[in-house]
């Protein structure tokens, strides 16, 4: 029997057109649906049967927690109803890509792949890179050895947990890496390569219903000589969840932590990240009297990730500790084994 995959399409470079083959930068991304994109690589037919479906067509920077909802939504029916189907592909712009690869990661619990693909460079492009990099996400999509990884990213023939990968750079085919850790494997002519997934993957989230309505949670950047009334207007709004990405391992500045200190009012569930870009923020003796938490080696972006749905799951900061401590999301795992594995 033929081989089936689900493409969900989302929008992205990879589905950008411009109006000229030498136009890298100045082009309308989510231009092109799904199936169009699947028809421009009609090497896909000898792959397998594909069926695409348009979840979003839309620049990554546009996409909306409805999205979010809609992608888990379906994945979860699809898993659910087709025992047959492999796995799902998913295209999407490389500039928030890695925030739905971690949110699937922690929402998804099948072992068939998940793997989300974009591209650096429009469709319309010369050498554009999102054929081949569609291409190869089906070849890892479709291969056995990617089953019980959880959810990878598939980037100019590199395949990344989504655990570690993010967009290192802003142009270049090869703008995205595992900072700290390096891909998982690889994908070629020749094959997926890939190790052996062993153990079992923890997904915290598996059961959570996702609400229409989500939290919002706000990202504050630590910089020389910062102005706590960023932080302190983010209190003063209500934000029920907060991520701080600190200077160095984690560092907040005295007047930040005056702020901190200071405030009254109900306490959001706060994350403490960093800006180096990889390495771990470890627990300091002032997370419990601040309310903090130390988000481990996940980017400030991913630790929000995290933020929204221990919110939207009702955990207090107890429960988000203890979760962080039991399932590892935070924690450094050893190069080419699960993504949360369990200990
Ligand atoms: N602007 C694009 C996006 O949708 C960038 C890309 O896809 O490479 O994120």
């Amino acid at each position: 029997m033929s081989r089936r995959l689900l493409l969900l399409a989302t929008g992205g470079t990879i589905a950008g057109q411009a109006s000229d083959p030498t136009r890298l930068n100045d082009y309308t991304a989510g231009a092109m649906a799904g199936d169009a994109l699947l028809a421009a690589v009609p090497q896909l037919q000898n792959l397998a049967t594909i069926s695409v479906e348009q979840v979003a067509n839309v620049d990554s920077a546009e996409l909306l927690f409805e999205h979010w909802r809609a992608l888990v939504a379906r994945i979860r029916a699809v898993f659910a109803a087709d025992a047959e189907l492999t796995g799902v592909v998913i295209t999407h712009g490389t500039n928030t890509l890695e925030e739905t690869a971690w949110l699937l990661q922690l929402l998804i619990d099948d072992p068939r792949p998940v793997v989300l693909v974009g591209a650096m460079r429009p469709a319309t492009a010369l050498s554009a890179d999102g054929p081949l990099n569609l291409f190869q996400a089906v070849q890892v999509a479709l291969s056995p050895e990617a089953r019980g990884h959880g959810v990878l990213v598939v980037m100019d023939g590199q395949i990344h947990p989504s655990r570690h990968v993010g967009k290192v750079a802003t142009q270049g085919v090869g703008a995205f890496a595992s900072p700290g850790y390096g891909p998982l494997g690889c994908v070629d002519d020749m094959g997926v390569h890939l190790p052996t997934a062993t153990g079992s993957r923890q997904v915290p989230f598996a059961a959570l219903a996702l609400p229409e309505q989500w939290p919002q949670v706000p990202i504050v950047y630590g910089c020389v000589e910062p102005d706590p009334l960023i932080l302190q207007a983010c209190l003063n709004a209500g934000a029920p969840g907060l991520v701080f990405t600190g200077t160095g391992a984690g560092q907040l500045s005295a007047g930040e932590r005056s702020v901190l200190q200071a405030w009254a009012g109900s306490r959001p569930l706060m994350l403490r990240a960093n800006r180096c870009g990889s390495g771990p923020v470890h627990h300091h003796h002032e997370d419990e009297r601040l309310g903090l938490l130390p988000a481990g080696n996940l980017s400030p972006q991913k630790a929000r990730v995290l933020l929204l749905l221990a919110l939207i799951a009702g955990l207090s900061r107890d429960d988000l500790a203890e979760l962080i401590s039991a399932a590892p999301v935070t924690a450094t795992p050893i190069i080419a084994t699960p993504i949360i594995a369990t200990p």
